[in-house]
């Protein structure tokens, strides 16, 4: 019998799933480290790692076995029990994060989540702002997530149109814009929540200074800076967190994808005691936060962060993956930014979209965003002669 081909298998999800992502028209049936294959079996060097999810490439070995051995002894228990890897799990992610307490979630959006409960209680119990008086602080072109809550701060039409009414509470300024950041601070805004390069915006860094400067306004404020690397932590950009290259520590970060190890959805805030320390029992949960299984991945994965091999071949590879980028010819490309294995790449003329199909029929998987831009983003186990065999069919691509 003949299997089902590309072409198949893609009527079928036109036809039955909701149209609610326009995937390349490639067809993934396997993938190992930054390899995947098709149902056709062609192969494609995978560019994108599920936005960092797969930040260790497709099914790692230590990750695969860590979740091998835990499906064989318990995979959930619900909160309403403790087990064996849920106090390490939260004690470790403390430790590479150098706080002190952790609230395990599962997608990203329900840590931003968590995130805007946390901030607001704090407020209320600690700072001490009238009852439903809290404002969060967030940024245009910010990306958090899905949920209505957070999409009623979202800048981007397509995200947030015909989902109102929106959640009231937040103000957005400027990225990147310290002033108006300091405008906007008042005894009411009991956090800032903001992406230490902006991901889904372009890959968008801000300037020199930018970060010390909104953990300042934070502190003499008395606002919480959070941090959301969920997309930016775990080793993308060559630190194990973004935020490190300007060596600010804010009091809340946010992770997620690579957590998961590309296994499954994991997800955290983490804090500490006084700020994590304000939920009592039934006041926030979740039936498959920190459950075994995502525990014992998250463990490996943060073992694997520990020695620091990962972070460091992220740096590496990142220059050169940059020095390469930035030799691109200027007439297509208007701005190449990005740090560490990450990317953005903005053409001229060309749209995102054309690029990253010309890069699929190479054999080469990227994904572009608002018209013009593509993002790159690695695995951060990528061999080095692969990254440069796909800058070569970047090149060809542009020409
Ligand atoms: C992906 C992402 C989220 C949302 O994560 P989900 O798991 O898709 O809910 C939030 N913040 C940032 C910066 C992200 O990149």
């Amino acid at each position: 019998m003949v299997g089902p081909t590309s072409t198949g298998l893609r009527a079928l999800s036109d036809a039955h799933s909701a149209h609610n992502y326009h995937p390349l028209p490639v067809v993934i049936a396997e993938a190992e480290g930054a390899w995947a294959t098709d149902v056709e079996g062609r192969r494609y060097l995978d560019l994108l790692a599920a936005y960092s999810a797969i930040n260790f490439g497709h099914r790692h070995p230590r990750l695969i076995a860590a979740a091998q051995r835990q499906l064989g002894r318990v995979t959930l228990v619900s909160r309403a029990f403790d087990h064996d890897q849920f106090g390490p799990f939260c004690a470790e992610l403390a430790a590479l994060a150098g706080m002190e307490m952790v609230l395990p979630m599962n997608t990203g959006a329900e840590a931003v989540e968590t995130a805007i409960k946390t901030a607001r209680k704090w407020g209320y119990e600690v700072k001490g702002v009238p009852a439903d008086q809290a404002v969060i602080v967030a940024f245009e072109g910010n990306f958090h997530g899905r949920t209505t809550t957070i999409v009623s701060f979202s800048t981007d039409e397509q995200a947030r149109a015909s989902y109102g009414p929106y959640t009231p509470g937040f103000r957005v300024v400027p990225y990147g814009d310290l002033s108006a950041l300091a405008a906007a601070m008042n005894q009411r805004v009991t956090g800032v929540l903001i992406e230490p390069i902006q991901g889904e915006a372009g890959v968008i860094v801000p300037p020199p200074g930018y970060l010390a400067g909104v953990r300042e306004l934070c502190t003499s404020h008395g606002a919480l800076m959070i941090a959301d690397e969920i997309q930016s932590g775990l080793g993308r950009t060559g630190t194990t967190f973004a935020c490190q290259h300007e060596g600010v520590q804010p009091d809340m970060y946010l992770l997620g994808k690579a957590l998961g190890g590309g296994i499954m959805p994991v997800s955290a805030v983490v804090s500490s005691r006084e700020i994590l320390g304000v939920f009592r029992p039934g006041q926030h949960g979740s039936t498959f936060g920190g459950n075994p299984l995502a525990c014992a991945i998250g463990r490996e994965v943060i073992a694997m962060l520990s020695t620091g091999e990962f972070q460091e071949r992220s740096a590496i590879l990142g220059a050169h993956l940059h020095e390469r980028l930035s030799a691109l010819p200027r007439h297509a490309v208007r701005e190449v930014r990005g740090r560490g294995l990450w990317a953005g790449v903005e053409f001229a003329s060309l749209s995102g979209r054309e690029v990253c199909e010309r890069l699929a029929a190479r054999g080469v998987l990227a994904k572009d965003t608002h018209g013009t831009t593509i993002r790159l983003a690695p695995p951060l186990i990528i061999a080095e002669h692969d990254l440069d065999w796909a800058l070569d069919q970047l090149e060809e691509a542009i020409r």
